[in-house]
């Protein structure tokens, strides 16, 4: 199909009747996640691929057998019966009625065939079976590698630069010189711009959840951080495990023992909260929906636009429906798993998406708010580092493809559908998108290009970058835990069995472990992978081979980097998906 603007099209008609017969299978639903946007009801060519279920259902396989193995040790170690037959039960189940894919990949997650409190750490280890064991559990509990997980963990976008601490966490030079031995200051660390904040205010006011039967806590913690004047690392240097400060909030240092892991721990939950929340749910599958919707909606099939956008939306409303219906569902794993109670995490979700202002998130924007742009000041931060390098490339394809068809601003001004799409992304009765700044009669190429490199980068790159180390960083638990299992502490004595007594019991590290690995691991699709025939017009061959160039010379170049840094994986380009499809 050749590709036209609106009004070069020879055969305005067809054009339109073809777009208004597609509106009538999208249609927005805002109860589903009130207020957000959502579909009402999936086209059945919006199903998953077979292709995709195959991918998914050998993956769901190889947690299950992971499963099998920890429940044949369990049955022989209880040579009674065990709780839960899991493996003969799902055969049997499998050969019935129930054998399709959903039920494979809830069994998957769900099955609780590991039991009990935690007895020591190496119980989280001992769980991997089938499914590796990710390295990350030889070193999760050092300083350095706590810092490392906020510049290359699964939530590397809270950090921030700051002069001193805020007003309500009164870190002092005492706490400071505890922390970081040796003739460096606060003042001076400040004073050089060395000195970093996490702040996890968003999450105040979470309610904390019960389910299932068992007391979970999430807290808004603080932590200062300061770059090592000589070593040039980051280094946590305090922690305040609540936001208002008192006698009964201390503010934790490095020297505090088991109580510092402690505090560590209830920021790992926070960010772990954060993370899958806002940074994964929230600003990647939920913020991608409504542009799903719209592209439908309003740009004919033959719109370049809609040429170019289409494969980066492939599963995004199946994969949504499924964790509207099951993960984020009362009583679904997200529900069991995190600290907040289901409502409230809901809440947080929306509350991620709508403070998540389209023209203010385009990602070299989103450093330089942060006071984390400059390489000079904060030299290790490799998902700053690697996404930069895809955001030039996308943003350079993007150009160079919109050119073919736009002439002149005044080209994208008289396309009356992209004029229609603004208006519906931004509609209360369509998209409800926050901070589109422009609308057609406004709207430039430049613009237009900063909107779908947004759109682009967010379903690939950005999701891959949050998505993936649901397994290499979360699904081995300490390193991340979703739910504090006691309280915060309010003082400094606590021992190694109360850091344990904070971690999950091991039926929900399992639940965690199980969803990590599936989640984390699928890979369906390669950025930058179009197919054979996906853009008829031989003009777009010039930019797409540039862009494939460039993808591939940021492969080498990341690679490189990870010679010389602790190995930042996530945006190794063969792993990036053109779509957030899981
Ligand atoms: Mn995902």
């Amino acid at each position: 199909m050749s590709a036209f603007i609106p009004q070069l099209d020879p055969d305005r008609s067809t054009r339109e009747s073809d777009l208004a017969a597609t509106r009538g299978h999208y249609v927005y639903n805002h109860t589903y996640l009130s207020p957000l946007a959502m579909v009402e009801c999936l086209p059945f060519w919006e199903q998953p691929s077979w292709q995709w279920m195959v991918t998914v259902g050998e993956t769901a396989l190889r947690v299950l057998a992971n499963h099998a193995e920890n429940d044949h040790d369990l049955r022989r170690r209880n040579d009674t019966h065990a709780k839960h037959s899991l493996f003969t039960e799902f055969v049997e189940r499998a050969s019935g009625e129930v054998h399709h894919l959903t039920h494979i990949i809830k069994e998957a997650i769900r099955s609780n065939v590991v039991e009990g409190p935690p007895h020591t750490l190496e119980s989280y280890a001992a769980m991997f079976r089938s499914i590796g064991l990710p390295p990350i559990h030889h070193d999760f509990h050092q300083d350095r590698v706590f810092a490392e997980m906020r510049v290359g963990g699964p939530n590397p976008v809270v950090l921030r630069r700051v002069d001193r601490p805020v007003d309500h966490f009164p870190v002092t030079q005492e706490h400071f010189a505890r922390a970081i031995p040796g003739p460096d200051t606060l003042e001076a660390a400040g004073r050089e711009g060395r000195l970093y904040l996490l702040d996890y205010r968003m999450l105040e006011g979470i309610e904390n959840s019960d389910y299932p039967d068992i007391q979970k806590y999430v807290y808004a913690p603080l932590c200062l951080l300061v770059l090592h004047r000589s070593r040039k690392v980051l280094m946590p240097v305090a922690i305040q495990c609540r936001q208002a400060p008192g006698p009964d909030n201390p503010i934790f240092t490095p020297d505090d023992g088991p109580s510092w892991q402690i505090a560590k721990t209830v920021v790992k939950v926070a960010d772990g909260n954060h993370h899958e929340a806002v940074t994964h749910l929230g600003r990647t599958h939920l913020f991608v929906e409504p542009f799903v919707i719209a592209t439908r909606r309003q740009l004919a099939a033959n719109h370049p636009l809609h040429i170019l956008l289409v494969p980066h939306f492939e599963g995004t409303l199946s994969i949504n429906n499924m964790a509207k219906g099951y993960l984020v569902d009362n009583r679904g794993p997200v529900d069991e798993l995190l600290g907040g109670t289901i409502e409230s995490t809901r809440h947080l979700t929306v509350r991620g998406v709508q403070e998540y202002p389209f023209d203010r998130v385009m990602l070299p924007d989103t450093f330089r708010a942060r006071g984390v742009d400059d390489p000079d000041l904060l030299p290790n931060y490799p998902y700053r580092d690697d996404a930069l390098l895809f955001w030039g490339a996308i943003h350079r394809w993007v150009s160079g493809y919109l050119e073919l068809y736009y002439h002149s601003d005044a080209d994208v001004r008289a396309d009356t559908e992209l004029a229609a799409w603004f208006d519906e992304l931004v509609a209360a009765d369509g998209g409800r998108v926050v901070g589109i700044g422009r609308s057609g009669p406004t709207c430039t190429r430049e613009y237009l290009a900063d909107a779908a490199t947004l759109i682009i980068f967010t379903a690939s790159v950005q999701h891959a970058a949050v998505n993936f180390p649901q397994y290499d960083l979360m699904s081995y638990v300490p390193n991340m835990p979703l739910a504090c299992y006691a309280p915060a502490p309010t003082s400094k004595h606590a021992t190694h069995a109360d850091y344990l007594a904070m971690l999950p019991p091991l039926n929900h590290a399992n639940l965690q472990m199980g969803l990590g690995a599936l989640l984390g691991t699928i890979r369906y699709t390669t950025l930058g992978e179009y197919g054979e025939g996906r853009f008829e017009d031989p003009r777009v061959a010039e930019p797409l081979r540039r862009f494939l160039d460039e993808i591939r010379q940021i492969g080498e170049t990341i690679e490189a980097r990870n010679r010389q840094r602790r190995p930042y994986e996530f945006l190794v380009p063969s792993g990036i998906p053109q779509s957030i499809n899981i």
